[in-house]
């Protein structure tokens, strides 16, 4: 057995977040009855012309700045050749000799090693629609609402080497997207998909290796999968003397496995040729300065500011800019309350728990900035413990209470009075008398069953720091 290196390139969908389709005024707009956003031109009849969206060509470049690359100021739209039933123009609109944007990078972190991800091209192109295939009728239905939608391509360089660096390269270009205000990053909706080319080579060699192309990764979690169990098959088959064929696979969440969907095409295959219908696309220098001068803030901007400002710790502060909506929430709520650490712990671990446990995406949580920094101040001030605020979080989370409303209505104040906590733990005392011995005798570990004890005694109300404090007081002197 050899030992391999994996090679991995990407290539990343955004779909744009325009008013209108790239070349029509039809709405660019999801979960719409079918075929109602539908024109002649996006419905490739004959005969019609299509005019490019700016605001499309305003954001692709947003993405292009944002990686420091270079942007073309003169681009053109080709004809990409194929057959789909999707796609009724029988070609799609994309940008092949010449893309608005080439020569990007980004950098990423993975097990405290940074590395420099280059990023080959960012080109523009129309979607398809889609073709829906009902369980049980013996029919097929093609949705035309989402054919002529803008997208960008994003293609990375093969530098990637293994599955973690393909994510974390891929969650930042999603923080980039969701930052920057040009795409909602759905990924389930398709609005944010990836493809990974993935080969492997004897380690210490140069060329590269045969490559397949893995598709349906819909989510960052099969993505690490698909490559994961793609590196193990292709090292199977280099193992067995065999030769990994150049293909494209698809990979099965379900039997997390991936397998041949079809022989991979070349570019020749789709004739590509300039689209006779479109002008060239021009970025004048003003357009550029403009844009320039007004890109939103970015994921590594805004860590540098939180770990400034807010004083946060490096890993929190990178924890929450990975995404840009908790990104928010946590400002808002660090600046209502003037505890931004406590409010990034309150984020990165209950929210976190619940966020990854509902399986919700972060743009849908529902908990205010000012509940979770009425939290925080309820829980600095003494009125409930962390562990009441865990166990009502989830509550919280829903988005209907604020906390001291709720904390009151359930009756969850915390017992600071000493003479309740005192008598309580005498009579936690008095109950166990075999354990006190045991702790006198030296097992002092005991004293965390004991506060568990008082804690029952005082169904979780009790401040933890008087439970110990009295536990101690009373322990010692009995
Ligand atoms: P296409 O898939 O459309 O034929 P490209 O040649 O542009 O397109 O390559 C697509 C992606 O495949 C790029 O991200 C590139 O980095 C990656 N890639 C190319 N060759 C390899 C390889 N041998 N191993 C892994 N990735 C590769
Ligand atoms: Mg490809
Ligand atoms: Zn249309």
């Amino acid at each position: 057995m050899s030992v391999y290196e994996a090679v991995i390139g990407l290539e990343v969908h955004v779909h744009l977040a325009t008013a209108s389709k790239l070349f029509c005024s039809c709405p660019n707009s999801f979960g719409d009855e079918p075929n109602t956003n539908v024109c002649e031109v996006c419905s490739g009849m004959p005969g019609v012309l299509p005019v490019l969206n700016r605001k499309a060509v305003e954001y692709a470049s947003r993405m292009a700045l944002a990686i420091h690359a270079t942007i073309n100021q003169h681009s053109r739209f080709a004809r990409k050749n194929y057959f789909y039933p999707d796609m009724p123009k029988d070609y799609q609109i994309s940008q092949f000799e010449l893309p608005l944007c080439e020569h990007g990078w980004l950098d990423i972190t993975v097990n405290g090693q940074k590395r420099r991800i280059g990023i080959t091209r960012i080109h523009m192109e129309d979607d398809a629609g889609k073709n829906i295939h009902p369980q049980g009728e013996n029919v097929s239905y093609v949705d035309l609402n989402r054919a002529g939608t803008p997208l960008i391509e994003i293609v990375s360089e093969p530098d990637l080497r293994s599955a973690e660096e393909a994510v974390a390269y891929l969650k930042k270009l999603h923080a980039m997207v969701v930052s920057l205000g040009i795409s909602n990053g759905n990924m389930e909706e398709g609005c944010f998909r990836c493809d990974a080319n993935v080969s492997i080579r004897p380690k210490g060699e140069k060329k590269l290796g045969t490559r397949t192309e893995l598709k349906n990764l819909n989510s960052f979690r099969n993505v690490q999968r698909a490559i994961e169990f793609e590196i193990a098959r292709q090292s199977d088959v280099l193992d067995d003397g065999e030769e990994v064929i150049q293909e494209t696979r698809l990979y099965d969440a379900n039997r997390n496995i991936t397998a041949p969907m079809r022989s991979k095409e070349d570019a020749q295959d789709y004739r590509y040729f300039p689209d006779p219908d479109l002008l060239a696309v021009v970025i004048t220098d003003e357009e550029l300065a403009s844009w320039a001068a007004t890109q939103p803030e970015l994921p590594e901007a805004r860590m540098a500011r939180y770990m400034g400002d807010f004083q946060l710790p490096e890993q929190d502060a990178e924890q929450l800019c990975a995404d840009p909506h908790l990104a928010v929430l946590f400002e808002k709520a660090a600046k209502l309350c003037s505890q931004p650490k406590k409010v990034a712990n309150i984020m990165l671990g209950m929210m976190m728990r619940e966020i990854n446990q509902s399986g919700i995406d972060s743009a849908e949580v529902k908990i205010s900035a000012e509940a979770v920094a009425e939290l925080v101040t309820l829980i600095g001030n003494g009125t409930i413990s962390s562990k009441i605020a865990a166990d009502i979080f989830p509550e919280l989370m829903k988005g209907e209470t604020m906390p001291a409303k709720l904390v009151k209505d359930r009756g969850l104040v915390q017992v600071s009075d000493t003479g309740a906590i005192d008598a309580a733990v005498q009579k936690v005392l008095a109950a166990n008398p075999a354990e006190v011995e045991a702790y006198k005798g030296g097992k002092t570990k005991l004293i965390s069953f004991f506060v568990g004890q008082v804690m029952r005694e005082m169904r979780g109300k009790a401040n933890p720091a008087l439970v110990n404090e009295a536990l101690s007081r009373h322990l010692g002197q009995a």
